[in-house]
């Protein structure tokens, strides 16, 4: 890529000395080569500059980020500055002896102003990119539960303002649930913290298995957990909360070799139908209580009497 576009830029050269000597009326500069060539040649040129956007210095050049935004106006007001003011000096100032050497000058202020701001911009973009790409991670994991690797609450809550506004708006369907381990406490003193930590771990990982792509959960407090299920009624719902429930039931964790446990959940639902994402997970954790009033390892439903 760098090797093409190091010909093409040379090339572009060329063609671009010629037009300087055809604006600044300078023979030499453009010598036998016509105005319909120099045009071709610039068009060629810059096409097979253009075919490698994509990669390298001209990618650098054409970046939307701040590397490429500074390129380019540096690109803009340098050449053209130096080109005009070339120009004037030529036409009104240079005696016809004199203006060759002002448009040389011009010239190699041009291609110094091009050679330089490409190096700095592909050398911008460089770092940039790094720093892209650290604050990425940043914002994922400000976003990111450590332990499960689920979202956290604060992301699951942006999901649900986000879901509850498409529900009202579009009169879609979904379904919040809240699920919380049964007797987990008994777990961690039984078998340790780190045992408890994995069986979190294999929780979470057995939500993500049994939900859609287009669905969303995330660890919600220390043995509790949150899951959203977008476009789907609160029949759907049911048939996804006893599924999981099940597949907890007979799920065999083992931390180390010797431990094998088994764990239940109970779970709450409710459809979300209203903007007041607040009511939904009190109508959630009321359904979730209810499953641990009736015994746990079940699932209690509350809706709203009149569903959207
Ligand atoms: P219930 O069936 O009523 O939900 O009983 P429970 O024991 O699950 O509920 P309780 O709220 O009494 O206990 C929750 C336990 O979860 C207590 C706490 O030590 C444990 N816990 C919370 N966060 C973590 C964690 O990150 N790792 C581990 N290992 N345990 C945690
Ligand atoms: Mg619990
Ligand atoms: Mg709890």
């Amino acid at each position: 890529n760098l090797g093409s576009q190091s010909a093409a830029f040379a090339a572009l050269s060329f063609p671009s000395l010629s037009l300087f000597g055809y604006a600044y009326t300078i023979t030499p500069f453009h010598g036998e080569m016509s105005l319909l060539s120099t045009a071709t040649l610039l068009l060629l040129s810059s096409a097979a500059l253009w075919s490698t956007a994509n990669h390298g210095v001209v990618r650098a050049i054409l970046s939307p980020y701040i590397g490429g935004q500074i390129a380019r106006f540096q690109f803009a007001t340098g050449c053209i500055f130096a080109f005009f003011l070339g120009y004037l000096v030529v036409k009104s100032i240079a005696s016809i002896q004199y203006s060759g050497v002002v448009g040389a000058y011009a010239v190699a202020v041009c291609w110094l102003i091009i050679i330089l701001v490409t190096i700095s911009a592909a050398l911008f973009e460089r770092s940039d990119k790094i720093r892209r790409r650290m604050e990425n991670q940043l914002a994922n994991s400000a976003r990111t539960d450590p332990l499960t690797g689920l979202m956290n609450r604060r992301a699951f809550n942006e999901v649900l303002k986000y879901e509850a506004g498409r529900t009202n708006r579009y009169g879609t369907k979904a379904v919040l649930i809240l699920m919380d381990i049964d007797h987990f406490k008994g777990v961690n003193d039984t078998y340790g913290h780190p045992a408890g930590d994995e069986v979190l771990k294999t929780i979470a990982a057995t939500i993500r298995d049994n939900i859609r792509d287009t669905d969303s959960a995330c660890r919600f407090g220390g043995e509790e957990f949150a899951i959203l299920l977008s476009d789907t009624s609160p029949e759907g719902g049911l048939t996804v909360s006893h599924a999981l429930r099940k597949v907890i039931e007979e799920t065999d964790i083992v931390p180390l070799p010797e431990q094998s446990i088994k764990v239940t959940a109970s779970f709450g639902l409710t459809q979300l139908a209203e903007n007041r994402i607040e009511d939904a997970l009190i109508r959630a954790d009321k359904a979730l209580y209810q499953s641990k009033e009736r015994g746990r390892n079940r699932v209690s439903v509350h809706v709203l009497a009149t569903p959207r």
